[in-house]
């Protein structure tokens, strides 16, 4: 459920007609829902609150800080993957020990800021990055607590590029080789081992490998307390999915997901932990544009929009479907017709979808794909120097521009010449 619906004939976010923001900002612009963030989160946390537990909202998934505080201010925690993502979480107010610092390759100087500003845990993924964090955390004369990323060999059944929990991917330590890193961790000084990570995948619409990967942790953490390490944390990972299409299969209703979490590990006495970004962002943002040319060709019909694959990404990267509704809501009876909807990128891959079935349009029409809050405006860029698509935040009546569209001078001011070519 989300809060983009029709009032009186118009897309709306919250009470604010789709129409205004267009007015006001221009597209294409990003639009999120305050409502909608809020809602998402308290549904998780609600299936957690059988047990200690804190949500670390995935900053990858959106990272704009206006967004990041609405979900501080309700007490999430956050997920980073970088020191510029730590920063961002610094920014919107979020103490240090409520931030999990994941990420592939972290640097020196991304574990002194972490370890400078304060930290919950590091969540580490190989020897190597254990040995670096112990030398830099002794140098301080600190202490870093950490949790082993482990791999626990789960085929999660999603997209191959945002599945991370099978033996072949690079994400983690192999399970059968957890309990020899955390006896090597355990020699180390510096290091504070506090629990177990595992994050198998994204967009996951089945329970079954949860469940799975869920089970081995508990067997794991089970062996690991028995080699007399003290687990008291358990990070679940995030890759809840969502629906992007409102006409089918919805995924696991979080309640079932926070289910599953207590069947398998809620005996250990452990605070939980979980990563979710899609799950609390993808509803909650619509990505607004507007037509700029309806060609007819042949045998096909183009869109062409105003958005393009710089501004939204995840056609061109995943093949992803996103629901595109025109703003004005059609009459009941209006004629549909397949579409390929496209951007004005000069680039093949700038292919929305083909086919799309869409009620007629015409030029200057407003259009919003759905669903995209997640992984939408931060995988955004300049290609094509087409200036980095805004951002606009909705509560209720209100909205503000959380991140404004540069103008072209300011995206050239950003270049320089240098000193031997000029003159
Ligand atoms: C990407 C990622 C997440 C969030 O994934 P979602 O599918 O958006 O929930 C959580 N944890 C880690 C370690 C990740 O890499």
């Amino acid at each position: 459920m989300d809060h983009f619906n029709y009032i009186d004939g118009v897309l709306c976010a919250e009470d604010v007609p789709l129409t205004k923001i267009a007015e006001a900002v221009g597209t294409p612009v990003y639009v999120y829902s305050t409502a909608t963030l809020t809602r998402h989160f308290q549904q998780l946390q609600k299936a957690l609150d059988w047990t200690d537990h804190l949500i670390c909202f995935a900053v990858k998934s959106n990272s704009n800080v206006a967004v990041l505080k609405v979900l501080a201010d309700l007490g999430a925690g956050m997920d980073v993957v970088s020191g510029g993502e730590y920063a961002r979480a610094k920014a919107a107010g979020v103490p240090g020990e409520r931030i999990v610092f994941s990420g592939v390759g972290k640097t020196e100087e991304e574990m002194r800021q972490a370890l400078s500003g304060g930290i919950r845990q590091f969540n580490v993924r190989s020897e190597p990055e254990l040995d670096r964090l112990s030398r830099v955390a002794t140098d301080m004369g600190l202490s870093a607590p950490i949790a082993l990323r482990v791999n626990p060999d789960v085929d999660a059944h999603t997209h191959e590029k945002i599945a991370t929990g099978k033996s072949e991917n690079k994400f983690g330590i192999p399970i059968a080789k957890a309990r020899a890193v955390y006896a090597y961790a355990a020699t180390l000084p510096g290091i504070k081992v506090v629990g177990v990570d595992m994050h198998i995948g994204s967009q996951l619409t089945d329970l079954q490998p949860f469940r799975e990967a869920y089970t081995k942790m508990a067997q794991l953490t089970r062996d690991l307390r028995a080699d007399g390490h003290e687990i008291i944390r358990l990070d679940m990972g995030g890759g809840l999915g969502i629906p992007y299409r409102r006409d089918n299969n919805a995924p696991p209703l979080p309640i079932e997901y926070g289910q599953v979490i207590r069947e398998t590990v809620g005996d250990l006495g452990c605070e939980i932990e979980i990563e979710p970004g899609r799950n609390i962002s993808g509803n909650a943002g619509i990505l607004l544009s507007s037509v700029v040319y309806l060609k007819e060709g042949e045998g096909r019909d183009f869109l062409i929009l105003d958005a393009a694959m710089n501004d939204l990404m995840r056609p061109a990267m995943y093949g992803a479907h996103h629901d595109i509704v025109p703003v004005l809501e059609p009459a009941v009876a209006a004629e549909v017709s397949a579409f390929d909807v496209v951007g004005p990128v000069c680039e093949t891959g700038d292919t929305f979808e083909k086919g799309m079935e869409l009620n007629r349009l015409s030029e200057g029409d407003l259009v919003a794909f759905r669903s995209a809050g997640a992984y939408g405006a931060v995988m955004a860029s300049e290609y094509n120097t087409r200036p980095l698509v805004p951002e606009v935040l909705v509560s209720g009546d209100q909205f503000a521009v959380i991140r404004a569209r540069p103008s072209v001078e300011e995206i050239i001011a950003r270049d320089s010449i240098p000193a031997w070519m000029a003159g």
